[in-house]
């Protein structure tokens, strides 16, 4: 079902049952609400009698309550002597009475235990003139028209050991009109409730459903592969709403930046297999045609880039593996410093005919628990960066250092630097700062940010500080540990 419509519907549902509340309440119980709360006024106003049937201050005390109560209070002694008598309304009917029908209800209360409660139509008992027999019928329910009486008696102890009556009467208006007031204005107001609920559900499906819908709408774009989809909408006041949007507008861009890294990707891995495949091929070519090719020189330059290729190749498949969570990491202890010089060892063959010099720095031997061949990686990585982008001296500077349980590898060139606004980036898949390709730079854009995943899953500290025209220095720290031994 539409929100908008859910909305609607909730709100028809509230208002019927406020008002369904309001019929039952003002129309259908009102009038036996209203005559119980006459009936328990009019209990507690002999209560507070009976407590002060003997006090001096009777009468005044009587003629309070009388006056708020609204009613009329009559007492008689034994022998039916008024003792007592406030009669402030008008058409009282306690007051009315002949002196044998208060022994009447006299001889009921004292039937029903102590306490007697009619109420009396005052139509019937005006208009028929004392008629007695009408007057004990007098039974509830005869309040139609001018009202009724609502006359309420009790036997009361005095101090003397005594006994009084107490006769109170109050007036029972008829609810009749008022029902009938009130029953159009219920319908007033279920009018307005309506038309109020109908407002509300239309304004608040508008700010709620309305932005939800664009929103909808928007995704469908972007699963479809419209990263240009707009989830800016209205009805940004509600969080949830504004959350939802920024959210997938973070999302989309997150996404189209993927897929232009991606098509970028393509673009260099394709370029980057081209050029040696085209090498590779021109070469051979030429050996097979052209006599007196066949030289050592020219199958090296074949088999360096075959190696260029498969180090490619062999990149892409990490950063997926990595990337995947494929890749089961094999943490064992191991000889960081050994492991560094061998690496080390290895390029010093490779390098020293172009000049290159790479000086390791290092105090004790460290050992560390960490995945070697992945260590290996990064370090070689590492060392592969700094010689491709090392300046003029040509130098390569790997410092080992250990400061309380920590060992700290800094590999630190003096090349071109990275600009601060790139520092961010160069761990990034594909990234490259220098986006033209250099031949003697080849690079995938995708060491760093393997080193980058091999760091996290090992939960090391990393980094890289760097100056445009000085060099740079990339860091990682791992946690040192003294022997081979595992404890
Ligand atoms: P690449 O295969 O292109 O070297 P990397 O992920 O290893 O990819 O590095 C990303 C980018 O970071 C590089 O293209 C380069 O611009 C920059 N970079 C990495 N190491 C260095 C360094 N030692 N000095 C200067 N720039 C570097």
């Amino acid at each position: 079902m539409h929100l908008k419509w859910k909305v609607f519907i909730q709100f028809i549902i509230f208002a019927a049952v406020v008002l369904a509340c309001l019929w039952i309440f003002q129309i259908v119980l009102l009038d036996s609400f209203y005559k119980q709360i006459k009936i328990y006024e009019i209990q507690k106003a002999a209560e507070t009698i009976e407590h002060n049937i003997d006090d001096e201050q009777l009468e005044d005390l009587a003629i309070r309550i009388a006056r708020e109560g609204n009613m009329c209070a009559a007492v008689y002694d034994q022998s039916f002597e008024q003792k007592l008598s406030i009669d402030i309304l008008p058409d009282c009917v306690i007051h009315k009475l002949p002196a044998f029908i208060i022994e009447e209800i006299y001889a009921r209360t004292l039937e029903s235990g102590g306490e007697h409660m009619e109420i009396f139509s005052r139509e019937a008992f005006f208009d028929r003139n004392y008629d007695e027999d009408d007057f004990r019928k007098g039974a509830p329910g005869r309040d139609g028209g001018m009202g009724a009486s609502l006359i309420y008696s009790r036997i009361v102890k005095t101090a003397d050991g005594g006994e009084c009556l107490v006769l109170l009467n109050s007036t029972i208006s008829p609810v009749n009109a008022t029902v009938n007031t009130l029953r159009t204005q219920l319908i007033i107001i279920t009018a307005i409730m309506i038309l109020l609920a109908f407002v509300l559900a239309l304004v608040i499906s508008k700010r709620i459903a309305k932005p939800i819908v664009k929103i909808n709408e928007s995704a469908k774009m972007l699963a479809q592969g419209d990263y240009e989809a707009d989830f800016s909408v209205n009805g940004k006041e509600f969080l949830e709403i504004k959350e939802l949007s920024n959210t997938l507008d973070h999302a989309s861009k997150e996404l189209s930046k993927v897929e232009n890294l991606r098509r970028e990707l393509i673009a260099n891995v394709s370029h980057d297999l081209r050029t040696p495949l085209t090498l590779i091929k021109g070469y051979g070519e030429m050996m097979r045609d052209i006599p007196g090719e066949n030289t050592a020189e020219n199958i090296q330059i074949i088999i360096d880039e075959t190696s260029r290729l498969s180090e490619l190749v062999n990149d892409v498949l990490d950063i997926s593996k990595l990337q995947s969570g494929e890749q089961v990491f094999n943490v064992e202890r191991f000889c960081l410093t050994d492991m560094i010089e061998e690496i080390l060892g290895r390029y010093g063959k490779l390098v020293s005919r172009d000049g290159y010099s790479i000086d390791f720095e290092r105090t004790e031997n460290v050992y560390v628990d960490a995945d070697e061949t992945r260590m290996a990686q990064v370090v070689y990585n590492l060392v592969n960066n700094a010689i491709n982008y090392s300046g003029k001296d040509k130098r390569v500077r790997i410092v080992q250092s250990v400061k309380n349980d920590t060992v700290c590898v800094s590999v630190i060139d003096s090349g071109e630097g990275i600009a601060e606004s790139d520092l961010p980036y160069i761990w990034d898949r594909y990234y490259k700062v220098d986006k033209t390709h250099k031949r003697a730079h080849i690079g995938t854009g995708l060491g760093l940010s393997i080193v980058k995943h091999i760091f996290e899953q090992h939960g090391a500290r990393y980094g890289v500080t760097s100056e445009v025209g000085k060099g740079s220095t990339f860091w990682f720290e791992l946690k040192a540990k003294e022997t081979s031994e595992i404890k």
